[in-house]
């Protein structure tokens, strides 16, 4: 069993979701990537307790982490059990679905009966009776809200989740989704899009929404916005200045696809770089600062395929504020 650091609470601050009572890290850590069956478990473990033992209690999953699926659940329960059983109510865990899962009609999108039979499975590869939040992975055009809205609200009324939320939805979707959801009587608590430096798509006006943005829906909800891939899966990061090194998600293969790393997109990575060194902090120091300026972000959720990558990531808390200038070069290299 792990011996958690006594000192875990202080540094890393805490900041509320919204106008609701949840209080997440400013820093969360995601189980996307680098939690398959393939990676070495001492490595998984390692990277889980260290974030744990530096404040980091919130843990992202879905469903379909891993490869293969459900592996990356299957990861953290095998860790829940043996090192960190004492600590489960300290830790925030969350998990969604939306994506395909298992072959047939229902193991993907957002009827009532994948999303239920999801979350038991997902329970059950965690070894946990609930998890602290619950997302539906995205919006799905060909399932009416109150579907998927009204699985996500047995969710919580049977005790399998603490609180829901929505992935990935657009201003516009969020605003029916929020509709529907108070005709149901249910509380929405956190959405959690793409945002870094170089995707800005929720700061930008959505003309189904009154051209309103998706921060300006979320903040005037009351959401918290939980953003996910703040370095930009690694690009916004030392990694791939010079070259793609061997073992990067890059290199691998997969999500983070080789022609995203066009000359054009290492020439705004390299500039922002250049304003980070400038302000003495590393690229993704100023990635993540950046990200939690706006207090409508809750927490920002990253990777991270190293100890070392998470300790340099979380010093990103103690560098100096942005200026107005700093904000102004930033804004000249967004890409999407
Ligand atoms: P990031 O943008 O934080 O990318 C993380 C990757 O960047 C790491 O795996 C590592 O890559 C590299 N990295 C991290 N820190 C450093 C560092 N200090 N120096 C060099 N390289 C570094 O986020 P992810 O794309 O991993 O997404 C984070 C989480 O967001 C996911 O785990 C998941 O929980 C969630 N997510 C949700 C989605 C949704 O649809 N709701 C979609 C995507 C993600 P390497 O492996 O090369 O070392």
């Amino acid at each position: 069993m792990h011996v958690a650091d006594p000192q875990r609470y202080g540094a890393l601050p805490f900041r509320r979701a919204g106008r609701s009572g949840l209080d997440l890290p400013a820093i969360s850590l995601g189980l996307w990537q680098n939690f398959g069956d393939a990676d070495p478990h001492e490595r998984r473990r390692d990277v889980v307790l260290h974030a744990f033992d530096r404040g980091i209690t919130h843990l992202d999953l879905a469903n379909n982490y891993g490869p293969p699926p459900g592996a990356a659940e299957e990861a953290l329960g095998r860790i829940l059990a043996r090192d960190l059983r004492p600590y489960r109510d300290e830790l925030l865990l969350s998990t969604k679905a939306g994506y395909d899962m298992w072959p047939g009609p229902y193991g993907s999108g957002g009827s009532r009966k994948y999303l239920l039979a999801s979350l038991d499975q997902s329970l059950a590869r965690l070894g946990t009776d609930h998890v602290d939040l619950f997302y539906s992975h995205r919006f799905d055009p060909t399932t009416p809200l109150e579907e998927t809205l009204g699985a996500l609200r047995t969710a919580v009324d049977s005790g399998r989740a603490r609180y829901v939320g929505i992935s990935s939805y657009s201003a516009h979707r969020t605003q029916q989704a929020l509709a529907v959801a108070a005709d149901l009587g249910l509380t929405l608590t956190v959405h959690q899009p793409a945002y870094s430096m170089l995707n800005r798509w929720i700061e930008r006006p959505d003309p189904m929404a009154g051209d309103r943005s998706l921060l300006d829906v979320v903040g005037g909800a009351g959401l918290g916005a939980v953003v996910f891939s703040p370095l930009a899966q690694g690009m916004l990061t030392g990694r791939y200045l010079d070259g793609i090194p061997a073992g990067s998600r890059a290199a691998r293969g997969g999500s983070l696809r080789r022609e995203f790393l066009t000359e054009e997109n290492l020439a705004h990575v390299r500039a922002l770089a250049a304003i980070a060194a400038d302000r003495g902090q590393t690229l993704a120091q100023l990635a993540i600062a950046w990200a939690l300026r706006d207090p409508r972000v809750t927490s920002v959720l990253l990777g991270a395929s190293s100890v070392g990558q998470l300790d340099e990531n979380l010093a990103a808390l103690d560098g100096p504020a942005l200026t107005a200038p700093d904000l102004d070069r930033i804004d000249e290299h967004a890409v999407e």
